[in-house]
């Protein structure tokens, strides 16, 4: 065994997926599968497909890339909206991308001309998240042109909220994607296929009943991957936490004080630390640190074990109260948030194992 090591627990994603998928079906609702969140690691793409999600979606073209070259035969689609520099490879690669700027889109309809393809767009709308997205009264108009484009097919519109300005999905903030789709459809004369109204935290709209009739797809990620939905600060009910499970060995354990000994500077972050005094404890050290994981996002499933801390390469730990005889050489087990998930899977020094 090699630590650290990330255990990727596939049949309990395919049920979460599975869980997932029926929901949103039983409300008109198709599920894009983000598969950013794991490097698109092929496995649990494979898996998330087994799951029953009919399209995928990532940020990075390389992900796309890799997948479209290993086989995969479904629909996938760049969620970020794509650099300038980039378009060429987006319309090779990607069946479609979400776009917000009528410049970036005519580049994509350039090259999808050229390399004789169709590329799917979806129009963003930013309805108060403040992210990606055009403004909602400049949404028609900017249809109007891409309706013009040769090369690109104008497949609907999206939108995202509760990632960055943390907004909550409402019945009202997907309803303004909804009006914006019959509006462009009456001014047009064509279908808006696709309203693609959120994310993971868009999942709660779905179980109340209180999402925007007429949004068609969601895309999901966490809710997936490890079933939970911080920015309504909840699991997802039905889902599986237990997805993904870190294991990491330590290196030392030594009762030593918890207060530092010294005149205190600043610590290899810049940062200057503030420690208080509990007496002695007995302290382990993790063989995994900053340059591997967003340390905050780490949940350990002893729960009477608590993190002190981290520098680049070392995790603290209080084993004090351990329930668990803890000793050089043992492995503990961390549950992640979808941050720490993120740092992991992107590390090349944390091994990722399908169990
Ligand atoms: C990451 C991302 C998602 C998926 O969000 P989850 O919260 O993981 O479900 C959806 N849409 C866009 C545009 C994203 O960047």
């Amino acid at each position: 065994m090699t630590y650290p090591r990330i255990e990727i627990n596939l049949s309990l994603i395919r049920e979460n997926a599975r869980y997932i998928v029926d929901l949103c079906k039983r409300s008109g609702i198709e599920v894009m599968g983000i598969t950013k969140g794991f490097c698109a690691l092929l496995p649990v793409v494979r898996t998330m497909v087994d799951g029953g999600v009919k399209k995928l979606g990532d940020s990075r073209i390389k992900n796309i890339k890799n997948m479209k070259c290993s086989g995969l035969e479904i629909p996938i689609y760049l969620i970020r909206i794509p650099m300038p520099s980039e378009v060429e490879e987006v319309v090779r690669w990607a069946d479609g991308s979400f776009n917000s700027e009528p410049e970036v889109i005519d580049l994509l309809s350039e090259k999808a001309r050229a390399l004789g393809k169709i590329h799917r767009v979806i129009l963003m709308v930013d309805v108060g998240d403040l992210r990606e997205g055009v403004m909602p009264e400049d949404v028609p108009e900017v249809v109007g042109r891409i309706l013009e484009m040769p090369g690109v097919e104008f497949e609907g519109l999206g939108t995202n909220v509760g990632c960055y300005g943390g907004v909550l999905p409402s019945y009202e903030n997907t309803k303004i994607l909804v009006d914006l789709a019959r509006d462009i459809e009456k001014r047009y004369g064509v279908r808006v296929k696709t309203i693609s109204g959120g994310n993971t935290a868009t999942l709660k709209l779905v179980e109340n009943g209180r999402i925007a009739p007429g949004v068609n797809q969601l895309r999901i990620g966490e809710g997936i991957l490890l079933g939970t939905d911080p920015t309504n600060g909840r699991n997802v009910p039905g889902t599986s936490q237990a997805t993904m499970v870190l294991k990491a060995e330590i290196i030392e354990v030594k009762v030593k004080p918890s207060k530092p000994i010294g005149e205190i500077g600043r610590d290899a972050f810049g940062n200057i630390p503030v420690f208080e005094d509990r007496g002695p404890m007995k302290r382990a050290i993790v063989a995994l640190g900053k340059q591997d994981c967003r340390i905050e996002g780490l949940i350990p499933l002893d729960e009477s074990i608590e993190i002190l801390g981290a520098s680049s390469d070392h995790l603290l730990l209080d084993v004090t109260r351990a329930k668990r005889d803890i000793r050089v050489g043992s492995v503990v087990e961390f549950r992640m948030s979808y941050g720490a998930m993120l740092s992991l899977m992107t590390s090349p020094y944390v091994d990722k194992v399908p169990v």
